[in-house]
């Protein structure tokens, strides 16, 4: 059986770089329809789902066509989660700046 990484190749060597690079931009539009229907009152659980299944797999493999190392990632992920931690405490203190 196929690694979801061996798949991901295979679908970048079938379908083109170019052509999964446009599938990215695509699916990350299609998850923000479906926020957007949720702000409205209109939100979907199966669509939501289903839009974030498809940028999960989009997500994944983007990393590998911009070549992008997995603890660079995480390394970022992590310096954003502690900058919201910080915002958050601001936010709950009252010593966020307001512009
Ligand atoms: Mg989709």
């Amino acid at each position: 059986m196929m690694t979801n990484k061996t798949l991901f190749i295979d679908a970048i060597k079938t379908f083109g770089r170019t052509h999964q690079l446009y599938k990215v931009a695509e699916e990350l539009n299609e998850l923000g329809t479906e926020v957007y229907k949720e702000i409205n009152g209109r939100g979907e659980k199966k669509k939501i789902i289903d839009e974030i299944a498809d940028v999960y797999i989009v997500l994944a493999e983007l990393e590998l066509m911009c070549e992008l190392e997995n603890s660079d990632i995480g390394c970022t992920i992590d310096y954003k989660l502690n900058r919201l931690r910080l915002k958050i405490e601001g936010e709950k203190n009252g010593t966020n700046k307001k512009d």
